[in-house]
């Protein structure tokens, strides 16, 4: 029995975290952190001013024209359905004229839920796009797809969270622009975000949805979102079309206070209630720390450590890969299954033999399972190295998993 863990459950969360995001956060416990927007003192300034370095670090990342277009969450999930009811929710339209959004089989929960909940309720109709067998979807499908006129929104993962595929979103964005222009590009960037190249004018997003906990290697309950222009102004009183979902206190000046509904600016406007700044104070860190390694440095290492994998297993029957061999359309991300074991096996003998966490199951997004045709086998077994992860990691679980077939 080994107890020393090796932790390739990245795509779940990271771990670890970049260096300083610990000693950070714990002099934001330490300190008095404040409040930000709420007060005159000093300390609910510093607070403001660390959230504002925040919008400014994330902005840089994705090219957004401006911090004020970076709306702060606790992550993907609270930001995705920021987005999707915001736009339909509120905007409810008789049966045949109902909106359409156009999605994929490869979606997170946290899109496929919402949508479904608005399907449920009458209030939009879902267009699923289907995946290759490799698990990529085809720009000129979604574009068609949106090109009818009652679509108003494409949602979409930029990477799947199941099998590591790398999805063709400034394609998929051109060709929208091009050809769909009425329409709203939302991506979920938890899987993309500081793992892939992101660049939010080039790709053409109205909204991208990110967590601070995954590749950007901040604490969990981070995150939010970018928001184009046109996803949401406030054109003389008419805020839209994305509009907020939920009311309370901004903080902010008096004349702002005594108002009776939120600030109507960005990013306020999504903003309410007390935040988590000493998460934000984590995830800034994160992203100032000299100790990380660039986005292209990890990626290209964490591709290596999976294609030792692949490399290893891809000619073997007994084990199938998926998703495709090659990792240069892929994130650090490989999922698997080994005959006559069922994932959750495997992963309970990974752990109680080897010390090793993967994740096995469905990894919340049951459709994905569907195409690849996992879903009544339990899943699948995923693997998912970080920027610090070592090659004799991946290597002990190429090792447990040689012993395992060879039992
Ligand atoms: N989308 C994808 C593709 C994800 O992998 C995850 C996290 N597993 C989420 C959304 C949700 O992110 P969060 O839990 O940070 O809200």
């Amino acid at each position: 029995m080994q107890t020393e863990l090796t932790y390739l459950d990245n795509a779940s969360t990271s771990w670890p975290k970049a260096p300083s995001v610990a000693q950070a956060m714990l002099e934001a416990v330490q300190n008095p952190v404040g409040n930000p927007g709420r007060g005159q003192h000093r300390i609910s300034r510093h607070a403001g001013e660390a959230t504002q370095c925040l919008r400014e670090s994330v902005a840089k990342l994705v090219n957004a024209p401006s911090p004020d277009r970076i709306s702060l969450s606790s992550g993907s999930t609270a930001s995705l359905n920021m987005a999707l009811l915001g736009l339909l929710w509120l905007h409810p339209q008789p049966e045949g004229k109902r909106p359409r959004v156009v999605t994929t089989v490869l979606e997170h929960n946290a899109v496929r839920r919402p949508l479904k909940h608005l399907e449920r309720d009458g209030i939009c109709e879902i267009v699923e796009i289907a995946c290759s067998p490799d698990g990529f979807v085809d720009p000129e499908e979604i574009v068609a797809a949106a090109a009818d006129e009652r679509c108003v929104a494409v949602a979409m993962t930029m990477c799947s969270n199941v099998i590591g595929t790398a999805q063709p979103i400034e394609a998929i964005g051109r060709g929208l622009h091009a050809r769909a222009p009425h329409v709203l590009f939302i991506a979920d960037g938890a899987q993309a975000m500081s793992a892939l190249p992101v660049d939010v004018q080039a790709m053409h997003l109205d909204v991208l949805a990110f967590s601070g906990h995954k590749a950007m290697l901040g604490p969990g309950g981070t995150g939010g979102m970018y928001v184009s222009e046109r996803a949401y102004a406030n054109n003389h009183g008419v805020w839209g079309p994305i509009r907020p979902t939920q009311f309370g206190g901004t903080g902010g000046t008096l004349a702002g206070s005594i108002e009776d509904f939120n600030p109507p600016e960005m990013p306020g406007v999504f903003e309410v209630g007390t935040c988590n700044a000493v998460g934000r104070v984590g995830l800034q860190a994160a992203l100032c720390d000299p100790d990380v390694p660039s986005q292209s440095e990890a990626l290209a290492h964490e591709r290596r450590l999976i294609g030792l994998f692949i490399d290893r297993f891809a000619g073997d029957s007994r084990v199938t890969i998926y998703g495709p061999n090659a990792t240069d359309r892929r994130h650090g991300v490989v999922s698997f299954n080994i005959d006559g074991y069922s994932p959750q096996e495997v992963s309970a003998y990974l752990d109680s033999e080897w010390g090793i966490a993967i994740r096995a199951g469905l990894h919340c997004a049951p459709a994905a399972h569907r195409a690849l045709g996992t879903l009544d086998s339990g899943g699948a077994v995923r693997a998912s190295p970080g920027p610090f992860s070592k090659e004799d990691e991946m290597g002990k679980l190429i090792e447990a998993i040689d012993r395992l077939l060879n039992a």
